[in-house]
């Protein structure tokens, strides 16, 4: 979706208008400008140079900015239109081919996170980019991700996109609906939908892990907080920046301010009566598209055995 749409600049400005997205990154470099000071910094996948700039006043030796779209003609001549040139090198291409005019890098910053953080997977380019430049011991900003996954109740959407499809105009076309059921769909949920506790899934140390490190297979415990019905599973991230005088980070959660990532809604096959007390518990598995690496193949297995309702099924969903 990001992907696809990244040359144009309503995207951009989307995200740069994502004011928890774009101050944090701010407030991490301007509050912190110990880790920036003379050190030579790479910002993989620059776009407009947002990042770069602001590395830039907060004291760099030099900013090496690659971005791969025709947005890095812009960067380009943002930097010189601001009197940066001296300080941030744009470099136009992907971070997998380019050649960097230096061996080492003491900072990498990015904002590569997708929808349900690993879409896009350009997670992988930031560790590429670590694992070639970085040194020892150099930072990556953030450093931590963090995915997590709660259920709602949400009766009303799950009739408008889904069962929608049972009966158009009197003709069943339920053959789409199965198609709609596996593709997870990016939206924002209130959070008096939420039935049950937040679970966290997975942490990633960026710092250290490794690229097989974003395929995984993480169990969860979900507990409804009353009595309700659960009709999707919500899953989002947060992302923190360890490295700073004081912990900083943002989360794309419900209950937090709202950004252009929005939420991660997987609908239900079934809808789950349960009560208060009641635990569905399962297991989410996260890879990579195996044909197309940038898509996501999540396999959600989960059971509940209730008082009013006992069901145990295993749901594939595709991102892309
Ligand atoms: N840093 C900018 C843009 C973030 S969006 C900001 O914070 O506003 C991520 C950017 O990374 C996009 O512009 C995309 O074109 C670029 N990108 C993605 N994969 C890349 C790769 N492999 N090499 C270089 N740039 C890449």
């Amino acid at each position: 979706m990001k992907g696809l749409i990244y040359n144009y600049s309503s995207i951009r400005k989307e995200m740069l208008k994502d004011v928890v997205r774009t101050k944090t990154y701010q407030n991490v470099i301007y509050q912190n400008t110990f880790l920036f000071k003379n050190k030579v910094v790479l910002d993989v996948g620059a776009g407009t140079g947002i990042l770069s700039f602001f590395c830039a006043k907060a004291g760099a030796k030099h900013v090496y900015a690659i971005e791969c779209s025709h947005m890095a003609d812009m960067a380009k001549e943002i930097v010189q239109a601001n009197g940066f040139s001296n300080v941030i090198t744009v470099l136009k291409g992907k971070v997998e081919e380019i050649e960097l005019p230096v061996t080492c890098i003491d900072v990498i910053i990015s904002e590569w996170m997708g929808y349900f953080l690993l879409f896009e997977n350009m997670l992988n380019t930031v560790l590429y980019a670590r694992d070639k430049w970085l040194i020892n011991d150099g930072i990556v900003l953030p450093d931590k991700a963090s995915l997590y996954l709660t259920a709602i109740e949400d009766a009303e959407y799950k009739e408008d996109k889904i069962e929608f499809w049972n009966d158009v105009y009197g003709f069943d076309m339920s053959c789409i609906r199965k198609q709609a059921m596996m593709e997870p769909l990016v939206d924002t949920v209130d959070q008096n939908q939420i039935v049950t506790n937040c679970q966290l899934l997975k942490t990633m140390n960026i710092s250290k892990m490794a690229p097989g490190d974003a395929s995984f297979t993480a169990p969860f415990k979900l507990v409804a907080e009353r009595n309700d019905y659960i009709h999707a599973l919500v899953a989002y991230f947060d992302v923190s920046f360890t490295k700073c005088h004081k912990m900083m980070g943002f989360s794309t959660g419900p209950r937090s301010k709202a950004t252009h990532w929005k939420q991660t809604v997987l609908y239900l096959e079934d809808v789950l009566t349960i009560c208060e007390g009641e635990a569905l518990v399962g297991s989410m598995t996260v890879e990579p598209n195996k044909k197309n690496p940038r898509d996501v193949d999540i396999m959600l297995k989960y059971s509940l055995n209730g008082q009013h309702c006992q069901v145990s099924r295993t749901q594939h969903y595709k991102m892309r």
